[in-house]
């Protein structure tokens, strides 16, 4: 082992950083959220740093760097530009028995510092020992990546408890394997998760009834419209932590490439139960797994509570008292209108945008077409190519212009997307020829698809 790893204490340590640039800012900026007690020693301070010394988060020593600074400090950092001035500087922290870190000369560095993935209050830190420093970044956002932003708090309520736990379970044995079952629970989702509450009620329950077996967590994920590229970081993660996927038929096969391999997957869009609804189905499936104990993605194309009936499987979820949480996604109005270079909004033709689902209950009598059919303002109709007889006629009637731009998405943001631009009056006919799922745009933002198009797969 070339380093020995450790993490140090320096809070209300003193620390010597010799130099004022741009690289010295930085290793500062680290120090201060560490806050260690910073000595500066340089001819000349960046402005930021002169902003510190102004504000006394930082202490200014003076233009010359001399030996006896060294002597209170536990730790140099030697970031001149000046080679001599730093090869001074190591020689005399080696004299003195202090650590040096000379900023980008290994030769002159009795310490050096790892890159960090910080989720205080766990730190990982990562080195290659100065043998490959690009490598270590990679890793570094690899792991930041894949690790939720708040894991820390999974830490910080387990530090909460740690004495509870111990008085207890006083076998060190038992102990170590009751943390280590409830971080490889859902407490650590919960936590992390925004849900505190919940992730201690779990410990507690699992602490006060060790064989009583908590549901599992049901995570309602949005997809987006296809393009694997719009799935966020929480997404992803909840994908490659899950043990059953619920998936809805229009989910692209590349986005299930990235569900952990050995999750089962199935296919709820397909189903048609017997003697339960479709939706009802679902709902059954999603507790009867959660009921299990496992780890339940329910991935739904685009957002889960934009025309997904998100609302409906949370209400569900509710009622047999099972966790939850929602990660949200990239809707198709924002997606498939992105990619087919159709901004929503725009200064000189829509100040509003409305989301409409096309399917229509009965006699329609509870949309208000007067509304609708209002100018300056853009429509986005989901499930809409089955009623664009009644839409384009509706909206005609109510006032909105026949020759109003219009486009049908069709696949949007995927590499089968196909895009037509008509008029209301020809969207009918558009409609006939369009594919599922398609996603139709009403308003003049259509026209700046012409100079805006940029996505052609
Ligand atoms: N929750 C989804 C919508 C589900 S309703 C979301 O937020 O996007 C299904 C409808 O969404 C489809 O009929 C179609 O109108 C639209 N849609 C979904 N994905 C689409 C895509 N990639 N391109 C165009 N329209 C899409």
């Amino acid at each position: 082992m070339s380093y020995f790893p450790l993490f140090a204490d320096l809070n209300h340590r003193k620390v010597l950083v010799v130099g004022a640039g741009t690289v010295a800012e930085r290793k500062i900026t680290a120090l201060l959220k560490a806050q260690a007690q910073v000595y500066i020693v340089a001819q000349k301070l960046n402005p930021q740093i002169q902003t510190w010394v102004e504000q006394q988060r930082v202490h200014y020593l003076g233009e010359q760097f001399e030996e006896s600074q060294l002597l209170p400090v536990f730790l140099v950092i030697a970031a001149s530009n000046d080679r001599s001035l730093n090869q001074q500087v190591y020689a005399c922290a080696e004299r003195h028995a202090k650590f040096c870190n000379t900023v980008d000369d290994k030769a002159l560095c009795s310490y050096i510092m790892p890159s960090i993935v910080d989720r205080d209050p766990l730190q990982i830190a990562i080195s290659s020992a100065g043998s490959a420093p690009v490598l270590a970044k990679q890793l570094r956002q690899q792991l930041e990546t894949t690790l939720p932003a708040q894991l820390g708090q999974a830490a910080c309520i387990a530090q909460q408890w740690r004495d509870k736990v111990k008085q207890q379970l006083p076998d060190e044995q038992q102990r170590r394997l009751f943390w280590e079952q409830l971080f490889a629970s859902s407490f650590t989702t919960l936590a992390s998760s925004g849900q505190a509450d919940k992730a201690q009620a779990l410990l507690a329950q699992r602490l006060d009834h060790p064989d009583h077996r908590e549901s599992g967590l049901v995570t309602l994920v949005g997809a987006g419209p296809g393009d694997p590229g719009l799935l966020t970081l929480n997404a992803l993660q909840a994908m490659q932590k899950a043990d059953v996927v619920l998936h809805d038929a229009l989910i692209s096969p590349e986005i299930l490439e990235l569900v952990r391999r050995d999750a089962k997957r199935i296919n709820v869009g397909k189903r048609a139960g017997a003697h339960l609804s479709k939706q009802e189905e679902i709902n059954q499936l999603l507790v009867q797994y959660a009921q299990q104990g496992l780890n339940v993605v329910r991935l739904k194309g685009g957002d889960p509570f934009v025309f997904g009936r998100g609302g409906e499987e949370c209400e569900t979820l509710v009622a047999h008292g099972i966790n939850f949480r929602i990660v949200p996604g990239v809707t198709a109005a924002l997606g498939a209108t992105a990619y087919a270079g159709i901004p929503l909004t725009h200064r000189d033709y829509a100040q509003t945008v409305q989301f409409i689902t096309g399917h229509l209950k009965g006699d329609h009598a509870q949309v208000s077409w007067k509304c609708l059919a209002r100018s300056q303002q853009t429509l986005v109709i989901y499930m809409g190519t089955l009623k664009s007889e009644i839409l384009s006629k509706e909206l005609i009637a109510h006032g909105r212009d026949a020759d109003t731009p219009v486009a049908l998405v069709s696949h949007g943001t995927m590499a089968k997307q196909h895009v037509t631009v008509g008029t209301l009056q020809t969207l009918p006919q558009l409609a006939q020829q369009a594919q599922r799922p398609t996603l139709i745009i009403i308003g003049e933002v259509v026209k700046l698809r012409q100079t805006i198009q940029w996505f052609q797969p």
